[in-house]
């Protein structure tokens, strides 16, 4: 079996990020990569969006910016700007098509379907498979989304929903999320933020049928696009290991107030390969404590309040866009989280710190 300097066990969005890091740094010019990856071809499943607060390397898989957006509860719409930091919506088959036509030029990278065919002994491992035990007392986002064409003009390709909470919460807490991509295209998602042991708040096709007919008043539409997931609102297992770092999802590069990751994947990409030459002896790379510590105490409150929720995102966003942006995207000032703080119900957070 053969032996490789480093190997990454998952070619997803963290791994092939990596991946794509060290090779246009020329780290992989003298070094060998093994990528694990079990599915059999590569196409579109996700669309990763975020606000563009740092630079990436992968603007041309963007499928739109916008630097507008609204967020509202029912009666009550709060239109933002976000010229600073416009939102982006990347593209995952554009990404995969990008990162495996460069890797695949360079001899030195081998692609496996599984761990039992190289020999893992003297390799440095980038893990991005999580080790997530069945607990039903955690919480998800899960979600599924749509992309649909419709007939005539009709979203305002301007401006996109981050959340509307005009919708059944059923005891959880519960938006929709519109992207428009054109005037006759848009990405509508249903989002809980919930344990997942309860099953009737998967029943996402007719939520997001009852949505796009009955709320948005759509009625000739076609569907070409699905996507569906759950993104862990809990840090994953990690032991650790000497010659081992998990990345992405595993590796605790979500936030878990929001479910964002693909910025945070990109910093610790950037942070691997910068200390490559060194990466058994450098310190771990994690998302801010003070990230750690406010998130804990919101989903805190999420879980006991899940009904004060809609408000407190409102009245989140109520403080300037681009301090909850900064503040949402771990790039926040002591200052700005402090404004941020000021806005959210002032009793029930000191309660959480409690619970
Ligand atoms: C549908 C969806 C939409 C999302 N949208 C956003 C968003 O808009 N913005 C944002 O910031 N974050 C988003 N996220 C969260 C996060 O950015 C993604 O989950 C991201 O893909 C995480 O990257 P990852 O590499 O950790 O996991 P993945 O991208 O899931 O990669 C893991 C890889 O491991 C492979 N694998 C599985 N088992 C094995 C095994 N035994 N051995 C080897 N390989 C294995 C899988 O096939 C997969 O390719 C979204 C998540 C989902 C699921």
């Amino acid at each position: 079996m053969r032996e490789f300097d480093y190997i990454i066990i998952g070619g997803g969005c963290a791994g092939l990020s990596l991946a794509y890091e060290l090779e246009i740094h020329e780290k992989l010019r003298d070094k060998t990569l093994a990528i694990i990856e079990p599915r059999a071809e590569y196409k579109r499943d996700k669309t990763w969006s975020f606000w563009r607060v740092i630079p990436h390397s992968f603007n041309d898989c963007v499928k739109k910016n916008w630097v507008n957006f609204s967020i509202n509860i029912p009666n009550k719409t709060n239109f933002l700007e976000c010229k600073a930091s416009p939102y982006q919506s990347i593209d995952s088959g554009l990404f995969y098509e990008k990162i495996n036509n460069k890797l695949r030029q360079n001899k030195n990278i081998s692609f496996f379907n599984h761990i039992s065919e190289v020999n893992t002994k003297n390799s440095f491992i980038f893990n991005s498979v999580p080790s997530i035990k069945n607990n039903y007392k955690n919480l998800w986002q899960h979600f599924c989304g749509v992309e649909i064409e419709t007939q005539s003009n009709f979203f305002d390709e301007e401006i996109f929903n981050l959340m509307d909470f005009e919708c059944d919460q059923r005891e959880s807490v519960h938006f929709f999320y519109t992207l428009p991509f054109s005037k006759k295209s848009a990405l509508i998602e249903t989002t809980w933020l919930s344990k997942m042991n309860d099953n009737s708040e998967k029943d996402y096709d007719r939520q997001i049928k009852d949505y796009i007919e009955n709320h948005l008043k759509l009625q000739n539409y076609k569907i070409h696009y699905k996507e569906q997931g759950a993104i862990p609102l809990f840090h994953p297992l990690e032991k650790k290991e000497k010659n081992k770092i998990n990345i992405g999802t595993a590796g605790g590069m979500t936030r878990l107030s929001t479910g964002y990751t693909f910025l945070n994947i990109q910093e610790h990409s950037k942070y691997i390969r910068e200390n490559i030459e060194n990466i058994t002896n450098s310190r771990k790379y994690c998302i801010g404590a003070k990230y750690q510590y406010l998130d804990e105490i919101f989903l805190r409150v999420l879980e006991k309040h899940p009904e004060k929720m809609p408000d407190v995102f409102f009245k989140m966003f109520k403080s300037s866009p681009k301090t909850v942006i900064k503040f949402l995207s771990n790039k926040s000032n002591f200052f700005e989280d402090l404004s941020i703080i000021l806005k959210m119900p002032k009793l029930t957070f000191i309660k959480a710190l409690f619970y």
